[in-house]
């Protein structure tokens, strides 16, 4: 059985449908405070299998430890967590304590219920701005300049170690690259809370009404059309590649780091217009200031999932906007309607 910690949020319900899919049994711990309930049931209508779910927070131990006793759970996908750049800054403590505690909480629980194998949600933002491009796993971290990313080296670094104190621990921690998309029934997706940070969530908004007009931060960056540029990966892909990870977790111990990207980037603009297309929808858009801490360029070399993992990403740009436009417009208020 498999333990999956925010497993009602955006990517936690593409990956519990695919593990339903798979014939793997889930517990899903979410405390619900950036997701909704409705993305469980529409993931079991779908998968047409039953998950059980448990609303509690992983911070609490208790509620920690009568999971693990309850259930013979082999191992857990740990995706609960925060994750606003921009509010990380505002609160750092909160985002320390709910990431970095939360974490600390979930293995401390794992080890008492001697249960070691973990992957883990990280992100690229761990490797900073980087020297080179594209950017493989060797590249060193860089201290983060935000404190999400560094609840993110935080939670890392704690894995390694616990690894190189006990090497009968398996973990995987995937750096995510820019996550985007939807499962393509348009039944489940990306709902965020108030106005959306990332590009993606943003550009749907407009198309559907709901904002007047994307602003696009900064047009001089070094790159082919002054935007910045991403690697977008579909979320479907990218929970496959949590699939693949858990079973080589499951034959081979230690600790293993791999990117989760296409290898490909794209352009704001680029973005823009694959929209526009995919959607038969108009984008307004405005150019103003760079967003603080952005970078002009972030994408993955993806050859060690590959290799290692026989991972790729398979899915196409207008995959991941045609997918990204039929659940927004099939659920234009989210999952509230
Ligand atoms: P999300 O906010 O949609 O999902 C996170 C889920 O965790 C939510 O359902 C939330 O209610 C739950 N949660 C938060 N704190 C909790 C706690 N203390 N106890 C129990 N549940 C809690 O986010 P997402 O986009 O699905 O991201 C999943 C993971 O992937 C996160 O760890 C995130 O940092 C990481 N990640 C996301 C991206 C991205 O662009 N979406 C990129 C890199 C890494
Ligand atoms: N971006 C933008 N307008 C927005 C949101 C994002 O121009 O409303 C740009 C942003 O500057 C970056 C890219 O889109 O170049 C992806 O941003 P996102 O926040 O989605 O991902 P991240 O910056 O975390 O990689």
């Amino acid at each position: 059985m498999i333990l999956l910690t925010g497993g009602a949020g955006y990517i936690g319900s593409h990956m519990l449908l695919k593990l339903l899919e798979s014939n793997h049994k889930v517990v899903v711990l979410d405390n619900l405070l950036n997701s909704s309930y409705e993305s469980i049931k529409r993931v079991e209508a779908l998968s047409n299998k039953q998950c059980i779910f448990v609303e509690g927070n992983i911070r609490d131990s208790e509620c920690l430890n009568s999971i693990f006793n309850k259930y013979n759970i082999d191992a857990v996908l740990h995706f609960a967590g925060l994750k606003a750049v921009g509010e990380s800054t505002e609160k750092p403590l909160l985002y320390f304590d709910n990431n970095i505690s939360g974490s600390l909480q979930l293995l401390m629980s794992m080890q008492k219920y001697s249960v070691k194998k973990i992957v883990f949600s990280s992100s690229a933002t761990v490797y900073g701005d980087p020297d080179e491009l594209p950017i493989s796993e060797e590249c060193p971290m860089s201290m983060p300049t935000n404190p999400y990313g560094y609840t993110k080296m935080a939670v890392e670094q704690m894995l390694m170690q616990v690894v190189e104190s006990d090497p009968t621990w398996s973990v995987a921690t995937l750096r995510y690259f820019n996550p985007v998309g939807a499962h393509d029934s348009g039944m489940i997706g990306e709902d965020p809370n108030g106005t959306p940070n990332n590009l993606l969530p943003y550009i749907a908004q407009v198309a559907v009404g709901k904002r007047d007009k994307l602003f696009v931060y900064g047009n001089d960056y070094a790159t082919y059309d002054g935007t910045g540029i991403r690697d977008y990966i579909h979320v479907m892909d990218l929970v496959e590649g949590h699939l693949s990870a858990l079973d080589y977790i499951v034959n081979n111990l230690g600790y293993h780091v791999w990117n989760l990207g296409t290898g490909s980037g794209h352009s704001v603009l680029d973005m823009v217009k694959a929209f526009e297309k995919a959607s038969n929808t108009n984008i307004p858009y405005q150019i103003v200031e760079k967003r603080a801490g952005d970078i002009a360029s972030c994408y993955a070399d993806a050859t060690k999932a590959h290799q290692q993992l026989n991972w790729f990403a398979q899915r196409s740009i207008e995959d991941m906007m045609e997918d990204t436009w039929r659940w927004q417009s099939k659920n234009p208020d989210g999952y509230t309607n």
